[in-house]
């Protein structure tokens, strides 16, 4: 396993980690995502990502149950949970969703007791909230980091005008900004990566810990001739998501990838997450996965990675016709 520096801190993350959005959704019980959660362990992965919001709140419950079952020695692994869609659905109340002081302290002291822990690692705000003042976000997620019941802050899904102001504020309080932010970043969605935080990755730094490595499964190949059952995209519930992932041009370009996988002797899903964190601004990819087997090809990105010349790269990129323009010098 390889391990990054997440930023312009002094955390160390494996380059490859493992999340529970939607996997845990689909255990009645603890043993599969155990036995996961073991394999990803043994093989050198220290971070293992949640949201109060994933399975409204029985992710993080089921999470806790397995950490606390394995034993492992709590300095050996790094836990996050993220506060902002709530968990009580369409049933939430004003202030059981958002990024006010009040709903992301709640969401913290949740997350605790849900996870058996005394502290997250990681705590994200999930999404932005143009409701809530950036100070009171700020000085929140500071005090939680005074009282020691989190130790780094971080954003999801923020612009890069977002986390920036984040930085000021904090920075005009003598508080400590974002650390970290939880981008998509995958071979269809590479923008905000690969344009728009440069300036932060450079001017003031900052981790990732980027999600949906394969684009929800399509860059497997296993939607490339319908929607297999039993896949995340066959799901009820998830109709939105196969809107968003399932679209023939990009089949398309997931067939001529995998001929370039098979030139190479290596599998697709390899192929795509290797290149994710060819990015050196990438500190890990959270791996999903359902099946053993998946997590097991999926883990073998690692061999792929001193595959990725700048010629192999060039070969995707014209494959994908997805790498942004850069504007900045
Ligand atoms: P991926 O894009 O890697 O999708 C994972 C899914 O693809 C698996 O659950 C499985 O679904 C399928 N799959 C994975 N490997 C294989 C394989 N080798 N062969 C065939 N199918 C495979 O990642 P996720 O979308 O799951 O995101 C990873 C993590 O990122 C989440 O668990 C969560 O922690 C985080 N996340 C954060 C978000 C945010 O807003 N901050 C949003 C989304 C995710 P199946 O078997 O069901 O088809």
């Amino acid at each position: 396993m390889e391990y990054r520096r997440m930023g312009s801190t002094g955390l160390q993350l494996s380059v490859l980690s493992f999340g529970s959005w939607v996997t845990f959704a689909r255990q009645t019980d603890d043993e599969d995502n155990d036995r996961l959660m073991s394999i990803a362990y043994d093989a050198g992965v220290n971070f293992f990502d949640n949201a109060e919001v994933y399975s409204a709140g029985k992710s993080e419950e089921m999470m806790g149950r397995i950490l606390k079952k394995k034993g492992w020695d709590r300095t050996s692994y790094v836990l996050s949970s993220k506060a902002f869609f709530g968990w009580k659905g369409e049933q939430k109340k004003p202030n059981q969703h958002g990024l006010s002081r009040k709903h992301l302290v709640e969401a913290c002291h949740e997350a605790l007791t849900r996870m058996q822990t005394d502290y997250l690692d990681l705590y994200y705000c999930h999404r932005p909230d143009p409701n809530v003042p950036m100070e009171e976000i700020v000085r929140t997620m500071n005090t939680l980091i005074q009282q020691g019941k989190i130790l780094y802050w971080g954003t999801s899904e923020w612009s890069a005008a977002e986390i920036v102001e984040a930085h000021m504020v904090a920075k005009d309080l003598g508080l400590e900004g974002p650390a970290v932010e939880q981008p998509e970043y995958n071979l269809f969605n590479r923008q905000k990566m690969e344009a728009d935080y440069l300036p932060i990755f450079r001017n003031i730094g900052m981790g990732t810990t980027i999600w949906s490595p394969l684009a929800s499964g399509l860059l497997t190949g296993k939607y490339n001739n319908g929607i297999p059952e039993g896949s995340r995209l066959s799901l009820e519930g998830y109709e939105w998501l196969k809107e968003k992932v399932l679209m023939e041009e990009k089949i398309a370009k997931v067939i001529k990838l995998a001929d370039l996988a098979q030139e190479l002797g290596v599998s697709l899903p390899s192929l795509a997450i290797a290149w994710c964190i060819s990015n050196p601004n990438v500190t890990t990819a959270i791996l999903g996965a359902t099946k053993e087997s998946q997590l097991t090809e999926n883990l073998k990105a690692l061999e792929v990675l001193p595959l990725l010349t700048a010629e192999v790269l060039a070969k995707i990129d014209e494959i994908m016709g997805t790498k942004p323009q850069i504007t900045i010098s």
